[in-house]
């Protein structure tokens, strides 16, 4: 019967990584339950003047150095109208957007600390782990199927494999573009994929986590990127393929040549 209840899952931290992690997880229809020792969701990208011990902290003025079409979530892209480059408050507003549009607040225990994570006596069988928790001074201790450790890195590192290859992971979870067949099948798209930015959300086309906007996220990604080069309260630039600007540019000067000729003597 076991099999048949959602399988629960402990999240360790709510930075970046415990929110998509929660996240995947309702995806997955799991129960997961995310723990945050301090009070919000952000992890290190929450500036505060004294950061609680423990949490790493970026400092006032950092501008993250990695772009929004390449640092956003795979499944939700970074508003056009934010900087390609954003500063630590936008990085704050996006995550809050990102839990708020997945809802994930609720599953998310603030002002608790995960202190000891331990195999079940019969983890053999049942693969549990006992996790034990301390809020306002009380531990607790609960059952989960899985725990997702998302406490970064930044403070106690532990990075426990020597690489993480991306595309070696991809091609193992099928989510890796076949370009060959997105030739084939949707030319447009495939341009993009094989001759633009690595995007992430090319991981999304296919295989498990596919995701319906993938394709329209990958082929706005340049608008995006254009849009917050705009002044503020430009109007859009014009959705006219830049083939049929150039195509109409030509037809304007031959027309230009035609009617200069035909009035001259
Ligand atoms: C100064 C600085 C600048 C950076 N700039 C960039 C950049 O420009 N581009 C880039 O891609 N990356 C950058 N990084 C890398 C950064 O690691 C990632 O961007 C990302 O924020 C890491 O997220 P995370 O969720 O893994 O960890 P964190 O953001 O560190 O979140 C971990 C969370 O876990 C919680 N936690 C920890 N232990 C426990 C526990 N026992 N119980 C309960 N909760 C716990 C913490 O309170 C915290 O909220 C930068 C890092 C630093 C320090």
């Amino acid at each position: 019967m076991r099999d048949m209840a959602p399988q629960r899952v402990a999240i360790i931290g709510a930075g970046a990584s415990g929110l998509c992690a929660l996240k995947c997880c309702l995806d997955e229809g799991l129960e997961p339950t995310c723990f945050e020792r301090s009070k919000d969701i952000g992890g290190l990208w929450r500036f505060e003047e004294n950061p609680e011990d423990g949490r790493a902290s970026i400092y006032r003025s950092v501008i993250i150095n990695t772009s929004k079409e390449m640092m956003c979530f795979s499944d939700f892209p970074i508003p056009e109208d934010f900087p390609n480059y954003m500063h630590n408050s936008k990085i704050m507003e996006y995550f809050r957007m990102y839990a708020q549009h997945f809802d994930l607040l609720r599953h998310i225990r603030f002002r608790t600390s995960v202190c000891r994570v331990s195999k079940r006596p019969d983890f053999a069988t049942t693969g549990q782990w006992e996790v034990v928790t301390e809020s306002e001074g009380k531990q607790e201790a609960a059952v989960f199927d899985a725990v997702l450790v998302c406490s970064g890195h930044h403070t106690d590192a532990h990075l426990p494999l020597n690489t993480f290859p991306v595309d070696e992971l991809a091609c193992q979870l099928g989510v890796k573009p076949n370009l060959l067949t997105l030739f084939l099948t949707d030319p447009r798209l495939a341009l993009e994929v094989a001759f633009g930015p690595c995007t992430p959300y090319q991981y999304r086309l296919r295989g498990p986590g596919a995701w319906a906007g993938a394709r329209k996220a990958i082929l706005t990604q340049r608008q995006r990127v254009v849009r917050a080069l705009q002044p503020p309260g430009r109007a859009r630039p014009s959705a006219l393929p830049r083939i049929l600007k150039v195509l109409f540019s030509i037809l304007a000067v031959i027309a230009a040549i035609l009617v200069y000729r035909s009035r001259s003597p």
